[in-house]
């Protein structure tokens, strides 16, 4: 994305069109990252039984803003909403996922007869001021469990994450911490609490805080400011005011934490940044990414479902931010890419021919193959080969083409000898080398 940004400048100075800002194009030397971030969270999703929906990309703005909450950074002002030319009816470009979910699964009474694991993925809206690790168009993999109660849920949401970051090759660079802030009862204890404390320094507060003070106070607790820190340290916290069933169910969230063996940071500052949440909440978080650091987070939204119209269902989920991973997973060199097997160079019109049914005839056999495609010297199409991260140059000249033949050359390996495989017995040759797919 911050290529995309380089080269855009001589085409804007001519006065091309540009993106919107903060929205990013992700040109294909990228998308291998992507799509082996999507693959790979397909698969351990699926694994624990999580089956993937797709909702629309808009919604009526009082989803979000019943859902999310009014007082909340993404509601007050983050939102690109805009009225319907037609019907006058105020829409929004979805800041998250989870209000969608929930809205179409009460719409489709997807928990009426059992409760569901789901997940789905793609664009996310927010105003936002852009830079590393935040857009405006950002992605989003979303896990949600609709109709669970008990906390083994929510910790196999957390486990399921750990397994994720296990496949990726990052379970060392993130760190996993949790909290529980209680349920609205507690929770308005606690806001009492909170709000007196606040109010004894309120000269210490920054603007943003002070606003708060009013609207919702547990936000400040959020605050990234560094000259509040000391503040939020000393304020009273929510673990310890938390009530029987909310306190048993995080204990129970611990105990099958533990079973599983994950090292966790319990943070008794750790809010979330939407209203929906009670009980657990918990972040995955990364050193590498600077002040965006928070990969994932989630938990429990047991009021959400009724806040929306539906009848009360507990559930629970989490969001992860892709294009964060993506950073991360760059950071940590973990960029290996998804090249082609092979690069099928050839010169001359025998050749040509030859070579376009060997390339077909390599795919059947499952070998991802370039066939060289624009014509030029062997030179340029070797560099062409080198270029697209093959293992292997398949070279078919006029020689070859008299001789059924292909020259082999490893492009990758140093010091192997490149040799000469007859054209029928390359897919033969590749196999006995168990250089499949
Ligand atoms: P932050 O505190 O970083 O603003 P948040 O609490 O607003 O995050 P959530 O709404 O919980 O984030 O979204 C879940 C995840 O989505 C975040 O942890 C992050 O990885 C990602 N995310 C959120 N906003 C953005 C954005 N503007 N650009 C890129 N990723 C984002
Ligand atoms: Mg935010």
């Amino acid at each position: 994305m911050t290529d995309a940004a380089k080269t855009a400048t001589p085409a804007a100075a001519q006065g091309a069109l540009q993106a919107v800002r903060g929205m990013n194009d992700i040109l294909p030397d990228e998308a291998p990252l992507w799509l082996r971030l999507e693959d790979t969270a397909r698969r351990v999703f699926e694994q624990y039984g999580y089956r993937f929906l797709r909702m629309p990309i808009v919604e009526p703005t009082p989803l979000f803003v019943r859902g999310i909450g009014e007082a909340t950074d993404v509601v007050e002002k983050e939102m690109y909403t805009f009225e319907d030319k037609l019907s006058g009816e105020s829409l929004t470009l979805r800041p998250e996922a989870t209000a969608g979910i929930v809205r179409a699964a009460i719409q489709n009474n997807l928990t009426y007869e059992r409760p569901q694991r789901v997940w789905t993925h793609g664009p996310m809206f927010r105003h936002e001021r852009p830079q590393k690790g935040r857009y405006r168009q950002f992605h989003q993999l979303d896990v949600e469990a609709l109709g669970f109660a008990g906390p083994e849920v929510d910790a196999e949401q957390i486990v399921l994450l750990a397994r994720l970051w296990d496949a990726l090759g990052l379970a060392d660079s993130v760190t996993l911490k949790i909290n529980s802030i209680g349920d609205p009862a507690d929770r308005r204890a606690y806001r009492e609490a909170l709000t007196a404390y606040f109010l004894q320094h309120f000269d210490a507060l920054d603007d943003d805080s002070k606003r708060r003070l009013s609207t919702n106070p547990l936000r400040i607790l959020d605050s990234k400011n560094p000259e509040m820190q000391s503040l939020i340290e000393g304020a009273p916290r929510m673990l310890e005011q938390l009530g029987t069933e909310a306190r048993a169910h995080f204990d129970g969230l611990r105990k099958w934490l533990d079973l599983a063996g994950l090292v966790y940071e319990i943070d008794t500052r750790l809010v979330r940044g939407l209203d929906y949440y009670n009980r657990s909440v918990f972040e995955w978080v990364t050193d590498r990414l600077g002040a965006q650091g928070t990969v994932a987070g989630g938990g429990r939204y047991d009021g959400l479902y009724e806040s929306l119209g539906g009848k009360p269902t507990p559930a629970c989920g989490f969001a992860a931010g892709m294009e964060r991973l993506v950073l991360l997973l760059r950071e940590t060199g973990k960029t290996a890419a998804l090249a082609p097997l092979a690069y099928l160079v050839h010169q001359g019109d025998a050749a040509a021919a030859l070579a376009w049914r060997l390339a077909e005839t390599l795919r059947d056999a499952g070998y991802d193959t370039v066939l060289h495609a624009g014509g030029g010297s062997m030179k340029s199409q070797m560099k062409k080969a080198d270029a697209s991260g093959a293992r292997f140059a398949f070279i078919l000249a006029e020689d070859e083409a008299r001789n059924r033949s292909v020259t082999v050359k490893w492009l990758r390996e140093i010091g192997r000898e490149q040799q000469t495989v007859p054209m029928d017995g390359l897919s033969a040759w590749l196999a006995e080398r168990a250089l499949s797919v």
